[in-house]
């Protein structure tokens, strides 16, 4: 086994603590925050101390590298199928049937033709995975999202024409920025549409996103050690 020069476990028992510290310090309870372990790209060796260690949220950012990983953990007949899976990468709709019947949550769904296709595959296969709606607060053209211009007229859609019922928002400020005008934004396009939930705040950022009232905190590296 590869010596690493973090233990993912103690890295983990860090992330908690400090997600803990940062939601007492806003005011709110620990358990309003979610965090959803991001081990894409990650050895197992780094994921598997996490998962021993009680953590049962993760987070992939392709459908077929997650399906590759976690199928053996989402097998019913077996304990850990108390696994949840969100992913957080963009989905291509030639994937969304997969997507549709792997994932527990969708946290990039951000244009209408995907919205169209989620909602065939979840009236065909009968299973509803909680849906994000990806907002790019940066407004970068390399970067999935519907702009913040259009976020309203996007989550009408998909209530109005597709039956979906997006639970909250997700963002990925832009690195060179200060994350908090991203979250504050992201919160103030929520409250307006009554969504609730807020996936906002990664490693660099996750305390400053709590403080912004993130329900959901995606953190890969300060867990698992810088991706390879
Ligand atoms: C990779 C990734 C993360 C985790 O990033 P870290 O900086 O390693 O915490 C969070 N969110 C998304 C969408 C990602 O792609």
């Amino acid at each position: 086994m590869a010596v690493s020069l973090t233990d993912p476990a103690e890295a983990y028992a860090a992330v908690v603590a400090r997600i803990a510290r940062a939601a007492q310090a806003a005011g709110r309870a620990p358990g309003d925050v979610t965090l959803v372990a991001v081990s894409k790209t990650q050895p197992w060796e780094a994921v598997a101390p996490v998962l021993a260690a009680g953590q049962t949220v993760f987070g992939e950012n392709r459908v077929q590298e997650a399906q590759e990983r976690w199928a053996a953990y989402r097998d019913h007949d077996h304990d850990y199928d108390r696994v949840t899976l969100h992913l957080i990468g963009p989905l291509q709709t030639n994937k969304a049937a997969d997507a549709v019947a792997f994932f527990d949550v969708i946290e990039t769904l951000d244009r209408e033709k995907l919205a169209r296709v989620l909602a065939d595959e979840m009236q065909k296969q009968g299973r509803r995975p909680r849906l994000y709606v990806q907002v790019n607060t940066g407004e970068e053209p390399q970067k999935a999202g519907v702009i913040p211009a259009d976020a309203d007229a996007f989550i009408a859609a998909c209530r109005a024409a597709y039956g979906l019922e997006p639970e909250g928002l997700m963002c990925i400020p832009p690195a060179d920025e200060p994350a908090g005008p991203h979250f504050a934004l992201l919160a103030k396009i929520a409250a307006r549409n009554g969504l609730a939930k807020l996936s906002m705040g990664m490693s660099g950022d996750f305390e400053t996103a709590i403080a912004f009232g993130a329900t959901g905190v995606r953190v890969g590296s300060a867990v698992f050690g810088a991706r390879t």
